[in-house]
């Protein structure tokens, strides 16, 4: 099984390069942001407790995102792996997840990590922001927190990786297709 963590900064280029490795490894696709998006339109309690929450820019709850995952890997117990979008983002998410592969005889096997300059990460996420009409991508200040969080939050998750050597840092500026190439090489490697 193929279990990848790709890990990165708002507008790194998760979501981009997470569908062209599911296409490529046939691996299945759990991006947290996706789901927690679809309960808010949903308008689901879940959804209604997230929206505020997502609006600030602020992480919400383990124990939510944790559940969520949990549903999604024991409804696809026949996959060829995962690809992991945007979680784990703290630490209690990666315990709890390295806990929930380990029961099922699994694991990670690879953290690719996307690197960009928050100049431009701040310029792609607005641009998306305008293409996909995403609530949370059309405030500057909204999305300088999210990476601000990232920073202070969500970056202790690679070192919990890199001590379980299993972290590989990748350059995500060039081409879609030179930064796939890059990270299809460091899942080979
Ligand atoms: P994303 O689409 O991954 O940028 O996520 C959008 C928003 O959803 C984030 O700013 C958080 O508010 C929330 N979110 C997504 N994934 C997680 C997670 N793993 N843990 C906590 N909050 C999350």
């Amino acid at each position: 099984m193929l279990n990848i963590l790709l890990f990165g900064p708002p507008g790194a280029g998760k979501g981009t390069q997470s569908k062209k490795l599911v296409e490529k490894y046939h691996l299945i696709h759990l991006s947290t942001g996706d789901l927690l998006r679809a309960e808010v339109m949903a308008n689901t309690p879940l959804g209604r407790q997230a929206n505020d929450i997502m609006r600030k820019g602020l992480l919400v709850p383990d124990e939510i995102v944790i559940g969520m995952i949990e549903n999604k890997v024991n409804a696809n117990h026949g996959a060829k792996g995962f690809v992991f979008d945007g979680f784990p983002r703290t630490i209690a998410q990666a315990q709890a997840l390295d806990n929930l592969l380990k029961k099922l005889n699994m694991s990670v096997s690879k953290m690719i990590a996307l690197e960009v300059e928050e100049k431009e990460l701040i310029r792609r996420v607005l641009q998306r922001g305008k293409e996909l009409g995403r609530f949370d991508d059309q405030n500057e200040m909204l999305v300088r927190s999210r990476i601000k969080i990232y920073q202070s939050e969500t970056l202790p998750v690679a070192e919990h990786y890199k001590k379980q050597g299993k972290f590989v840092a990748v350059y995500g500026i060039g081409t879609i297709e030179e930064i796939f190439a890059k990270i299809c090489q460091a899942i080979s490697s």
